[in-house]
């Protein structure tokens, strides 16, 4: 059986899910979503849920403010049903040595168009985050110096703590609620969704003309977007496409704080060191000794990361810590590492030292995962692929969530021919066609996960 469809959508994801609704909001009419799975339910349902307009990079920092803006005009107009607060991401250091540069990147960042940058060093003109509501918030960053202060708002941190910096446009909501929100209006006007598996992409005379399903059923559609998550790349290769993204595990841990040691107003807290784990002497000799268990004496990166999750009497705390980068192909159920939450735990005692009141018995895990889809410079793909009616949204790495909404936008801008904004280039796929970018990418740092 054949039908038609003005435009197909392959992933309800939340990607997929934005570039439904802000298409059908600018007026595309005859949307079909498909999806093997249930809506949202692959990577999105999985993240930490945080945002954050705090980049290194200046074309990602312009789409996450126009994210933010387009999150809180939704926040707004559905009466804030998916929570978003603005407690901010705190990142915290133990060592005098780092201030400077800390400062430095810090008031780059700034002048990117982050907003002001604050420093203090006694109490007085900081102004501290509410634990809901993101309305009348400042903008930039403020930098706290100096133990005293640090602990006199965030008294769990340890007193090892000589600067944090607190930004400010940025905190959580919740992912699926927003997406559910998106998705139903999406819905209201017009969208459809079937469950399904796009099986083909079906192009004649280097145009998209339709789509095979996996149960046989063809769809004459003139515009097909690619928004499998993960299943980017294999999705680009119905379209004989090799897309420049890969795929990375990333695990997450929940465990209820029964002790209380993270605050429940705290905001997402980030260790910036990088340290050794604690472990008592004769733990530590036993680790040493086996050339398999050695390498958990050795040095851990920076980055541990944590957060109360949950409101009322919720005792839930979220950890995150890439101490190992595994770059794999997408299976699922993802492979899940057994010692992640002790790890985790460990290594977020150097910041919050009450948790080792856990060490001798461990709370009970739930661990879980998922994969980041990146390009090599972590800059997210939203735009035209090389073939008339492809367009591609996704490698939205470990920010899908924050960038959703903008990078929704311009993929619909995209689409329907609306004026596209300043960033608009930097996340197209043809940047690779321009020497002068893939030779910057050489010596191109990744722009920060967190
Ligand atoms: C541990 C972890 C923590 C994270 N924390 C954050 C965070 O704090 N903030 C943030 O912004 N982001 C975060 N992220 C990232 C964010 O979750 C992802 O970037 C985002 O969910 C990706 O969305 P997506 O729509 O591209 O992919 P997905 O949600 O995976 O959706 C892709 C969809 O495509 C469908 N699909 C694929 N192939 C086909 C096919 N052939 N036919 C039909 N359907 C198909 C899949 O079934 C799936 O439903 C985190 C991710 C992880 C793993």
């Amino acid at each position: 059986m054949t039908h038609k469809h003005q435009i197909v959508i392959c992933g309800a994801g939340i990607t997929g899910v934005s570039a439904a609704y802000y298409l059908a909001k600018a007026g595309a009419k005859d949307i079909l979503l498909v999806d093997e799975r249930a809506p949202l339910t692959l990577t999105s349902d999985r993240s930490t849920e945080c945002y954050r307009n705090w980049w290194p990079d200046a074309d990602l920092l312009g789409l996450m403010n126009r994210s933010i803006d387009l999150m809180e005009e939704l926040a707004d107009e559905s009466g804030n049903v998916f929570r978003m607060n603005r407690r901010g991401y705190l990142y915290v250091t133990a060592d005098e040595n780092k201030i400077p540069e800390l400062k430095e990147r810090s008031s780059r960042t700034s002048q990117l168009g982050a907003g002001p940058l604050r420093v203090h060093s006694f109490d007085g003109s900081y102004q501290p985050a509410p634990a809901e509501g993101f309305r009348h918030q400042p903008l930039g960053a403020d930098l706290l110096l100096g133990n005293e202060l640090i602990r006199k708002h965030f008294p769990y941190l340890t007193g090892k703590a000589v600067a944090a910096l607190h930004v400010r446009r940025a905190g959580w909501l919740s992912a699926q609620q927003m997406g559910m929100y998106l998705l139903e209006t999406a819905k209201k006007f017009g969208v459809r969704f079937e469950a399904e598996r796009v099986e083909s992409v079906n192009i004649s005379s280097g145009r998209v003309k339709g789509i095979k399903l996996s149960s046989g059923e063809q769809i004459e559609c003139p515009i097909f977007v690619n928004a499998a998550g993960p299943y980017l790349k294999q999705v680009g290769q119905m379209l004989g496409l090799d897309l420049p993204v890969y795929t990375e595990l990333h695990l997450k841990v929940a465990f209820k704080d029964a002790l209380g040691v993270v605050g429940r107003d705290a905001p997402l807290l980030i260790w910036d060191d990088e340290q050794s784990l604690p472990w008592a002497d004769d733990e530590r000799e036993a680790l040493v000794s086996d050339a398999e268990t050695k390498w958990l004496t050795e040095p851990f990166p920076a980055g541990a990361h944590t957060r109360p999750e949950g409101a009322g009497e919720s005792q839930t705390i979220l950890m995150l810590w890439e101490y190992k980068t595994r770059a794999m192909e997408p299976v699922f159920p993802p492979p899940l590492d057994n010692q992640y939450p002790e790890i985790a735990m460990r290594g977020m005692s150097s910041m919050l030292p009450g948790l080792k009141n856990y060490f001798r018995k461990m709370p009970k895990p739930q661990l879980d995962g998922g994969y980041y889809t990146k390009t090599r410079e972590n800059r997210l793909l939203a735009g035209p692929l090389p073939m008339e009616g492809a367009y591609v949204i996704g490698a939205v790495s470990g920010y899908g969530i924050m960038s959703a909404c903008a990078a929704g936008e311009l993929l619909a801008a995209h689409i329907i021919g609306k004026k596209l904004p300043s960033y608009a280039d930097a996340f197209s796929l043809s940047r690779y066609d321009d020497p002068e970018y893939r030779k910057q990418l050489e010596s191109w740092s990744e722009s920060g996960q967190l």
